[in-house]
């Protein structure tokens, strides 16, 4: 198993770790990232570049957003937020790589 680290959504502890891909065992192999929204935890891909992997992270925690505020939206949906609020903090120099460490990382 990889790093892992801790991040905070909605005042609740979500525990991110990074994993080798065969870890998801998925029919699917565009998999890099899975989440447990009960159990506050986020798994993603190590065989990602640093900038894909904040993205996958960004899409699990709004995974974690549907969940909390009962909000269904599609995969593709999803996919297209997280590239949105990914490319929002990259083009206005917000420091999102604090995600990929942890507050106190
Ligand atoms: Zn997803």
């Amino acid at each position: 198993m990889g790093q892992k680290w801790k991040i905070w959504v909605f005042g609740k502890p979500v525990q991110v770790e990074e994993v080798d891909m065969n870890y998801f065992n998925d029919e699917s192999a565009s998999k890099y990232g899975a989440v447990d929204c009960r159990e506050g935890k986020i798994w993603i891909a190590n065989n990602q570049l640093a900038e894909n992997k904040l993205e996958t992270l960004i899409h699990e925690v709004i995974h974690i957003f549907c969940d909390e505020m009962k909000i269904e939206l599609e995969e593709q949906q999803i996919q297209q937020l997280a590239l949105g609020f990914f490319l929002l903090c990259k083009e206005n120099d917000i420091n999102i790589k604090k995600l990929m460490r942890g507050k106190d990382g």
